[in-house]
């Protein structure tokens, strides 16, 4: 028996997504990238909300057989991402 262990939270699944993310290939802006939070590693998709410049952003890590695609949300305010955040864990934002 494999036992796995869960840090951080679960995007919830199963809800109707309201809000679609313009995700983009990650861009080099040259800015110290922090991570605030991240989602559960267990999950084929993992989201990191990043800090950056003053603005925040969110970055997709999609696996796929070993092949990892990253993918950024825009670059906003901290409030505007934090809002993104949330709508993304509850399963309101893709
Ligand atoms: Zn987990």
């Amino acid at each position: 028996m494999t036992y796995v262990d869960h840090f951080g939270p679960h995007r919830a699944l199963g809800v109707k997504a309201i809000h679609k993310i313009r995700w983009r290939k990650p861009t080099d802006r040259g800015a110290t990238i922090r991570e605030r939070a991240s989602t559960c590693s267990c999950r084929a998709t993992v989201y990191s909300l990043l800090t950056a410049g003053g603005l925040m952003f969110i970055r997709r890590f999609v696996d796929e057989d070993g092949e990892v695609e990253v993918r950024d949300s825009p670059w906003v305010r901290p409030v505007e991402a934090e809002e993104v955040w949330e709508s993304l864990l509850k399963g309101h934002a893709v």
